[in-house]
């Protein structure tokens, strides 16, 4: 059976469920599988069936402690009904790459694609475990891991969710669809900081022994829907197989022939998927990490330096605004050997002076990696220069990833066919959008959206029809020292 243990050395070694309850390792690790286990199928055997049994197979041979029939049940409620699309992912060409479209699901946002899934997961988990505690999801947000958990998490059973999104740095629709979300079992807060605060708030949340023992006598327990759980991060790889075969099924490529994944990146699951997708033997050659100005990740890959000592930019691709990637450690685990000493030593450093330096012998390790980063202008050009020539609407995060694919082109003359992680519907952000093909400056998102759906005739999310009318259920404005008391307030009696 597969195990999962924490990247800074805590010994204890889980099952998958186990690791999926907990969230974050007593060490304030974060759970990792010993071995990547190899892709279950050959892709050649695959290619005409639909995403939910790719989703079926490689969820299973990550989780395997769930029994075949858990899984496939996780597996159809999770994707039954939920997406707009029929195919769930359709992989479009457009320009000089393929997008995996990721965003058809009820939020408009690639999490979708895991916290469709995460709840089954964890509530699957709570019965095999026979955990009788009441479940509390914890969750920070750079806008759109909020809203897709709180989709997810609405009203399920034996579950209470907390969202903590930063004041100002969500778009107006990601605050929307926030603050009017339906659950009697649904807390939001906005708090007066950007993401970084919410997680390290979050965090600090779950490090505190004492607050644990107190909700522990009420019969709560603490988990998390950010991609630190192992749960949020496997469903993703998914999507990677799945978007390779279609590229076969296309005629793109012959099976086993190479390709290069691009990854609009922020706290640096997404692009981990992909890394774990290729570790399973899919032929992937180059990852591709983009980012927006808060270029901390591109630093890195290209120094072996991480510093977070930096400006924090608010961008027009906010859900990408983000200094500390929390799942880089994970990857970093992974090309140490499995180091956790190292991992810990590096974590440490990060903490006290929010900057390490891995050892030469991991540099090496990140060829493997190109990065780089686009700012707004070069953002809003690429958006306006797709439409252009192509008649295809990207989204701000999206346009990052392109931008920075054609950079790499440029510099790499690598002509291998890629595929585009494309993370959310242009119509989340669509004042950036609307101003990037040329449609008159508005502020109020909403007149955008009519607009942009009017100028080009992509269908509108059918959760954003009747968004701006919602009533708004969530109000409430904190400090980030009174995240705890607001915990706290929601979940103890
Ligand atoms: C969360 C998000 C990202 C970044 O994904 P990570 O897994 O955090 O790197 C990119 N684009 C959109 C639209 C997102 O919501």
């Amino acid at each position: 059976m597969m195990k999962y243990r924490s990247t800074r050395g805590d010994r204890q070694e889980l099952a998958s469920a186990d690791a999926i309850i907990r969230g974050l390792a007593p060490d304030r690790g974060l759970y990792v599988p010993e071995e990547i286990p190899a892709l279950p199928f050959a892709v050649k055997d695959m290619v005409d069936e639909p995403y939910t049994a790719f989703a079926k197979n490689i969820i299973g041979a990550f989780f395997d402690d769930y029994t075949e029939e858990e899984i496939s049940a996780c597996v159809k409620n999770a994707y039954t009904g939920t997406f707009e699309a029929e195919e769930i992912v359709p992989v479009r060409k457009a320009g000089d790459a393929w997008f995996l479209e990721l965003y058809h699901g009820r939020t408009a946002a690639f999490k979708d694609m895991a916290l469709s899934i995460l709840p089954y997961l964890l509530t699957t988990a709570v019965k095999k475990e026979q955990d009788s505690h009441e479940i509390c999801i914890l969750t920070a947000t750079s806008g759109d891991t909020g809203k897709a958990a709180m989709a997810g998490f609405a009203d399920v059973p034996g579950t209470q969710i907390i969202v903590f999104y930063p004041n100002n740095g969500v778009s107006q629709v990601q605050e929307q669809q926030m603050r009017t979300q339906e659950g009697r079992n649904v807390h939001v807060f906005s708090i007066e900081g950007n993401f970084d605060d919410a997680q390290t708030g979050v965090k600090t949340i779950f490090n505190d022994s004492d607050f644990a023992a107190k909700l522990d006598a009420q019969g709560i327990r603490l988990s998390s829907a950010n991609s630190i759980n192992i749960g949020r991060l496997v469903p993703q790889i998914a999507y990677y197989v799945y978007g390779y075969a279609q590229l076969v099924k296309q005629g793109a490529i012959r099976d086993g022939e190479p390709v290069n994944v691009t990854v609009p990146t922020g706290n640096f699951g997404n692009i981990l998927a992909a890394y774990y997708a290729k570790q399973m033997g899919l032929p992937i050659q180059r990852l591709i990490c983009a980012s927006n100005q808060n270029q901390v990740l591109t630093d890195f890959l290209n120094t072996g330096i991480y510093d977070a000592n930096r400006k924090f930019y608010q961008t027009n691709s906010p859900s990408m605004d983000i200094l500390v990637s929390s799942n880089l450690e994970r990857l970093l685990y992974h090309l140490s050997g499995n180091d956790s000493k190292e991992i810990a030593s590096l974590m440490q450093a990060l903490d006290t002076d929010r900057k390490y330096e891995i050892p030469d012998a991991m540099k090496e390790k990140l060829s493997l990696f190109y990065a780089g980063s686009a700012d707004m202008k070069e953002t809003d050009a690429s958006i306006g220069e797709m439409y252009k020539d192509n008649h295809y609407l990207m989204d701000t995060h999206t346009a990052v990833a392109y931008h920075v694919y054609e950079q790499y082109r440029r510099e790499t003359g690598d002509q291998t066919p890629a595929l585009i992680a494309s993370t959310a519907s242009p119509y989340k952000f669509a004042a950036s959008v609307a101003e990037s093909i040329g449609l008159p400056k508005e502020k109020n998102s909403f007149r955008c959206i009519d607009a942009v759906a009017e100028e080009t005739g992509v269908p509108i999310p059918s959760s954003f029809k009747d968004l701006e009318s919602r009533p708004i259920l969530h109000d409430h404005v904190i400090k980030v020292s009174e995240m705890k008391d607001a915990v706290a307030g929601a979940l103890l009696k």
